[in-house]
């Protein structure tokens, strides 16, 4: 039995996890969740699940949902309300499934503790990488990858060397514009941009996937949690989303993940590492349905966010910071249909070159560039 707590509940991948823990009551039990501002589906949860202890964003929230939950769930809110539930006594593992860099300071707090992290929420690992895998490896804790590609990879590589390997594969659909050509992106909205071909995820990623900075995220996030140099790192276009990675080893063995598009399976597998369960409510790959697999190489003038990432990546230091609290701000904008599709990654590269990189950055210096990042953000777009 392992005991969850759960940053993100009420989120895409969030409700998936409370899905393959309600398929598996003899191995899981929920024991702490935070959400943001969704009570309504959080109070349905907390009946369904009965934490002990769930944390809300607002004080306001928690003050409606007082009388409403049972006397044995704490209800505590904010920031210290997160690092709360990530770090509550009774969880074995933390499942991080937030958005964006809010995740960072509890992802911190939960590997003080020794909690085993299941890591969705990539905005955290890029914004500050070298800070979490120096803390997972001084306090002897394994982050386990939650995205496709990286559970993938992290499948095809058990128990080889990691200098044995010639390069990871990153595989990418190329999000909802993948047919249009650069010059055909000046028009498209918010609607279009929405509509994923592959996966059903939360309304950012799936901008993050269109822009395809999802990619230029995974990578710098691949980085961090296989501790791999960029050059080892391409990205390959595969529009079916089968194949969820590959491993090239300098023998020239490419192992490979495959499934349906289906979350639930990297959810599951990190939540029973190393072991596996039957998944019950999974639709299984029928590679003679699907006929054919497609693979294209990527153009990065045509997906000039990967090649942003990249650099921000290989340059280092705050810059990966910068990369991701501006696209942060600049989806968030496009999503309110105050910025243009194509104004998210012009808007993200004005502030990587505004930004002085400091290299070696302390969390106090991520926190301050965070911060310093979407004010310009904000001043830069309006
Ligand atoms: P969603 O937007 O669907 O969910 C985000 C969750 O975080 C919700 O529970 C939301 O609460 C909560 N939340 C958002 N902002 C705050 C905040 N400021 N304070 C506290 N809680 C907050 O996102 P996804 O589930 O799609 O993605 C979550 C993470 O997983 C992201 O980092 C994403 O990149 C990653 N990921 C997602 C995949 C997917 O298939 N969806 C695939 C691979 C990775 P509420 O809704 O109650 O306001
Ligand atoms: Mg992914």
């Amino acid at each position: 039995m392992k005991q969850i707590s759960l940053l993100g509940a009420t989120g895409s991948i969030g409700t998936q996890t409370l899905e393959v823990i309600r398929q598996h009551p003899e191995h899981f039990e929920l024991v702490a969740m935070s959400v943001g501002k969704n009570i309504d589906l959080a109070l349905k949860q907390i009946l369904e699940f009965k934490p002990s202890l769930v944390s809300v964003q607002s004080k306001f929230d928690l003050d409606k949902m007082k009388d409403l939950v049972p006397v044995q769930t704490k209800l505590v809110w904010g920031e210290e309300g997160l690092i709360e539930v990530a770090t509550s006594a009774k969880a074995t593992i933390v499942v991080n499934a937030v958005l964006g860099s809010v995740g960072l300071a509890p992802t911190l707090a939960a590997i003080k503790e020794r909690k085993t992290i299941a890591i969705a929420n990539k905005e955290t690992l890029v914004t500050a990488g070298h800070i979490i895998t120096e803390y997972a490896k001084k306090y002897e804790v394994q982050l386990l990858p939650v995205d496709s590609e990286h559970s993938a990879i992290f499948q095809a590589l058990n128990g080889e060397d990691i200098n044995d390997v010639e390069k990871l594969i990153l595989t990418a659909s190329g999000g909802s514009f993948r047919d249009l050509k650069r010059s055909e992106l000046t028009e498209v909205t918010v609607d279009q941009a929405l509509n994923h071909p592959n996966w059903s995820m939360g309304a950012k990623i799936t901008i993050d996937s269109a822009t395809m900075m999802n990619k230029g995220l995974e990578v710098i996030e691949a980085h961090w949690l296989f501790d791999i140099s960029y050059e080892k790192i391409e990205v390959v276009l595969h529009k079916e989303s089968i194949i969820h990675s590959m491993v090239e080893y300098i023998d020239g063995s490419v192992l490979a993940q495959l499934g349906t598009p289906d979350m639930k399976v990297p959810i599951q597998y990190a939540l029973t590492y190393p072991n596996r369960i039957k998944n019950k409510g999974n639709d299984r790959l029928k590679l003679w349905e699907i006929g054919k697999l497609h693979f294209s190489q990527l153009d990065f003038e045509r997906y000039r966010c990967v090649e942003l990432a990249y650099e921000a990546g290989r340059i280092g230091g705050t810059l990966p910071t910068v990369l991701n609290a501006a696209n942060e701000i600049a989806v968030a904008y496009f999503l309110e249909k105050r910025l243009s599709f194509l104004g998210i990654e012009t808007m993200i590269e004005k502030a990587l070159e505004k930004h002085n990189v400091i290299s070696r950055p302390s969390l106090e210096e991520i926190i301050a560039t965070d911060l310093e990042t979407r004010t310009l953000m904000h001043s830069l777009i309006k």
